[in-house]
């Protein structure tokens, strides 16, 4: 079976995402090796702007080439979520120095992909430390293959690691608000953290959410279906209908559309299961389309409708 996958849309997902609908698909089996595909990336984001969106007193939303980013600003000195691609640096700066006169604090990392760490290492040296889950500072430090894209990324630089690590949860009270950090059990890696901003009540939940598309889950490096749902659940306790939930690609989102995400995967699941109990092969049980109910909602994004449907196979 041939993986079909939009790559091209992958390296740009963010804001701009939209605007490559119409992109030509690349076919996995060609696709380019990993320094050709950060090459691409780094490439891309140099001249994507920064979209700024204000969600609270001293909270933002910030939206470029590589994963959504979130920033609170104030005299405690700023956080920073995700770092999006290293050559993205400078408008990050450019985009915190727009609203908020905080010196560099943290910059908290939801997982390991490089479109939500790449920036690491010139934020780093600008003056933040760097929060992860202990596993992203291991999968961070070593190769890492992305088994979807036949690529291998090389360890990231020093300067771009994790300087403070934690297990299960870990609690910031900064600029007025209290940050809960709190990592998933495997689901779209397991690196996978959520940061919950109480007082604003902003939710970055990282790529256990892609709002508005079926989700790359990264099967290489602890990903499972079962896993986002679970993950999804969780979160869905954490939120209320007020909650600014913002997701690692897509626009933000409030819980109820969460909630449509997280029950279109269990539909998938299910019907996926239920072809893979009766014995169905996984190229048996794509092409029976298992999530064509779902493909006018979800299937217009960097997954196609076969693809995923490979991965909840591959990962049930
Ligand atoms: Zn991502
Ligand atoms: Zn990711």
């Amino acid at each position: 079976m041939v993986v079909e996958i939009n790559r091209r849309k992958f390296l740009t997902l963010g804001a701009a995402a939209g605007a490559v609908a119409a992109a030509p698909r690349w076919m996995l089996a060609q696709a380019a090796p990993a320094t050709d595909m950060v090459a691409t990336a780094r490439a891309g984001a140099l001249n994507t702007p920064i979209k700024t969106t204000k969600l609270y007193d001293n909270v933002y939303l910030l939206q470029g080439a590589g994963g959504n980013m979130a920033l609170q600003t104030g005299p405690d000195g700023n956080i920073l979520i995700d770092s999006s691609f290293a050559t993205a640096a400078p408008k990050i700066r450019e985009a915190i120095a727009a609203v908020g006169k905080g010196a560099p604090h943290a910059l908290i990392n939801t997982h390991w992909h490089f479109d939500h760490t790449d920036g690491n290492e010139a934020l780093h040296a600008a003056g933040f430390s760097i929060l992860a889950h202990q596993n992203t500072r291991e999968r961070l430090s070593t190769p890492q293959t992305m088994k979807m894209f036949h690529a291998t990324l090389p360890a990231a630089p020093v300067g771009a690691l994790p300087t403070v690590t934690f297990d299960q949860t870990m609690q910031i009270w900064q600029n007025g608000d209290s940050l809960e950090l709190v990592h998933f059990d495997p689901a779209h890696t397991d690196t996978d953290i959520y940061i919950h901003f109480h007082n604003a009540d902003v939710l970055h939940l990282g790529d256990t959410w892609f709002n508005g598309f079926y989700p790359f889950i990264d099967e290489g490096t602890g990903g499972t279906i079962g896993g986002m749902i679970t993950a999804g659940e969780n979160a869905l306790a954490v939120a209320n209908d007020k909650t600014k939930i913002i997701p690692g690609h897509g626009p933000l989102g409030t819980k109820s559309e969460f909630k449509a995400f997280n029950d279109m995967l269990s539909g998938v699941r299910d019907r996926v299961l239920a072809l893979k109990k009766a014995g169905a092969s996984e190229e048996e049980a794509v092409a029976k389309k298992p999530t064509a109910e779902f493909d006018a909602g979800w299937g217009k994004g960097m997954m196609s409708p076969d693809a995923f449907a490979g991965i909840v196979y591959r990962t049930l």
